[in-house]
């Protein structure tokens, strides 16, 4: 185990229903401390590059359109094993699949409008936590 970042996102569908302050306390009681965290609006080249890996999927105008259609929140997680440990408490991609006690079962939508983002590797932790921060805006 070993103490690393991971890049967050609380989505469209949570803030516009002021869940931001719940899904953190989510977070910090799963063992992640938030070290970096602002709230912005994605632009619609920002939310295609993010999601550029789901370019050909017959969903991806929707998830930009979804991503770009009020504030999001990005932030920067640190802890031990900080992406498993974010993938753990999201809970699955469809929230009809996700288990008791993670964000998506409790407050996801849908497959789409799933509440949250985080990083799947290490590797891309740390290319998206420098799409959005620059180093001094991170303070562990
Ligand atoms: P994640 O890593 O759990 O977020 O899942 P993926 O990387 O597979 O998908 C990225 C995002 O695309 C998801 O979080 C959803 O917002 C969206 N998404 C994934 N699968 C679908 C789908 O089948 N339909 C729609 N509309 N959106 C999807």
């Amino acid at each position: 185990m070993a103490e690393e970042r991971t890049f967050s996102i609380i989505k469209p569908d949570a803030t516009r229903r002021n869940l931001t302050g719940q899904i953190n306390a989510m977070l910090e009681d799963a063992g992640l401390r938030i070290v970096a965290q602002k709230r912005i609006r994605m632009t619609t080249g920002q939310a295609e590059e993010f999601y550029g890996v789901h370019r050909e999927r017959p969903f991806f105008n929707d998830l930009v359109a979804f991503m770009t259609s009020g504030p999001v929140v990005v932030q920067v997680l640190e802890g031990e094993d900080a992406v498993a440990a974010n993938r753990k408490v999201m809970g699955a991609t469809n929230p009809a699949e996700a288990d008791e006690g993670t964000i998506r079962k409790r407050f996801a939508e849908s497959i789409e409008a799933n509440s949250v983002h985080g990083s799947d590797s290490r590797e891309n932790a740390a290319i998206e936590i420098a799409y959005f921060f620059s180093g001094t805006e991170i303070v562990g």
